[in-house]
């Protein structure tokens, strides 16, 4: 029986993760990403499906990042009708982003209309909220180490991947070899849940390269986010956090809760100016399966650290809108995480220009983004037709990402004890990726390919 993969996304970037493992005659899509970023990125999602929908028998989610998963409720209004796997966390996650991603879509479109930039006429979401509740019937969730069958020839389980809640390593046993489909790679010592889980064994990895040419800072971030809280006291001023929804809020909230537990800071207001990121925390809460030991002690002792003096959770606009009026010192979590869009894009244009604010950064930070643009040093920050200068202090802590660096990345595949017939670096920008298949092939003299789009390989 003929086994192979093609490549159908993240080849060139971060984003789009879709990968077609063909087993025979069956057909099983590893992740089901949305292209993300700079519009001739997004233009890909318009590309029709390069597989027919009817074609495609079973569906896998690593993770509930719309990266890998924000494509789906399009694949089903096009008629896909099969089973989509994913661990409970996950599913339970895709619920708020899916919606949330259907939202987005559904704007953008009535935005295009209005503006007449439309490529169809009038333009048309990719997918509406109608097509999510449509396509979350398909979830079906899985405990991490539980077998099931994607499709009659393969067989897969779930190994936890560190990276967010729910994340996780698709292990897949075929009759070509074992192939571990690696999703995104975590990191370790993240708090809340565990690390990434050591493997052995794979004949085929798939493995991502966000971080392939870099290490993050080695820095302790507990002491790193301690220093920007007692600026900010100092000088009275507010820390505006642009952060993901999901993961990034609770690790910085659970982060805020460790300095103040152990007196490094005081109680000081922290607003939650995120829908998506509240509608989340109970579901932080909720999977016990995916804490890691200290979370389980603090939830078992009821000091549960989404809550606490000073954190307030906002959800109207007015209320958004109401933390303009407030003084410093404070804290605004809010999104979208590289600040192109959410309600963080506000709250920059009302502090950013105030020289005791500071601006602090804790994901990935994309090319063409106003986050990275923030990092690389321009001069003025732009939103809603406004444009204002950037006073603010500028500080990234990079080692609160969600993604292993190239040390961590070097440090889980040392744990192999012998190498794969063949790696497949994804889910990079070129130069991070390239950098990535050097380094593994100098170091561990393994076989590794950078596929293209469209690549497809024999196992
Ligand atoms: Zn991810």
């Amino acid at each position: 029986m003929a086994v192979g993969i093609t490549f159908y996304g993240a080849t060139d970037t971060v984003t789009g993760s879709r990968h077609l493992l063909r087993a025979g005659d069956h057909q099983v899509l590893v992740d089901c990403g949305l292209f993300q970023g700079p519009r001739e990125i997004k233009e890909r999602n318009w590309r029709p499906f390069p597989v027919p929908v009817h074609d495609i028998n079973s569906i896998v989610l690593t993770h509930a990042h719309l990266d890998h998963t924000g494509f789906l409720p399009r694949l089903v209004k096009d008629g896909y009708r099969g089973p989509v796997h994913c661990t409970a966390a996950t599913k339970n996650l895709l619920g708020i982003m899916l919606r949330d991603s259907a939202r987005l879509q559904v704007e953008e479109a009535e935005h295009a209309n209005r503006h007449r930039w439309s490529r169809h006429t009038p333009a048309a979401p990719l997918y509406d909220e109608e097509d999510v509740e449509r396509c979350l019937k398909y979830l079906e969730p899985h405990s991490y180490g539980e077998a099931f069958d994607p499709v009659p020839t393969t067989r897969m389980h779930f190994l936890r991947a560190g990276h967010i809640l729910g994340s996780a390593f698709a292990m897949t046993e075929t009759e070509a070899g074992s192939v571990l489909f690696g999703g995104d790679l975590g990191r370790y010592g993240q708090r809340i849940i565990p690390d990434p889980t050591p493997v052995a064994k794979a004949d085929y990895l798939l493995l991502e390269s966000t971080y392939g040419d870099r290490d993050h800072e080695d820095v302790d971030v507990l002491s790193a986010l301690e220093g920007v809280v007692r600026h900010a006291i100092a000088n009275r001023g507010w820390v505006l956090i642009p952060s993901f929804a999901i993961g990034r809020t609770q690790e910085v909230l659970y982060l805020l809760h460790e300095l103040r537990e152990a007196g490094r800071i005081p109680s000081l207001p922290i607003y939650i100016d995120s829908p998506m990121a509240t509608s989340a925390i109970p579901l932080f809460a909720q999977h016990t399966e995916d804490h890691d030991f200290e979370m389980t002690a603090l939830m078992d002792s009821n000091r549960c650290p989404f809550e606490g003096p000073g954190v307030r959770y906002t959800h109207s606009r007015e209320e958004s809108k109401a933390i303009n009026d407030h003084e410093g010192p404070g804290v605004i979590i809010a999104g979208s995480g590289m600040a192109n869009g959410g309600r963080i894009r506000h709250h920059l244009l009302n502090r950013i220009s105030d020289g005791r604010n500071t601006v602090l950064f804790v994901g990935y930070q994309g090319v063409g983004t106003p986050g990275r643009a923030i990092l690389d040093g321009v001069e003025n920050f732009r939103a809603f037709g406004w444009e204002v200068p950037i006073r603010a202090r500028i500080v990234k802590i990079d080692a609160l990402s969600a993604h292993a660096d190239r040390g961590e990345i070097m440090r889980w595949l040392a744990d192999f004890q012998a190498p794969p017939r063949r790696t497949f670096l994804v889910h990079g920008e070129p130069e991070a990726r390239s950098a990535l298949q050097a380094k593994i092939t100098a170091e561990l003299n393994w076989t590794v390919t950078c596929p293209a789009m469209g690549d497809n390989y024999r196992l």
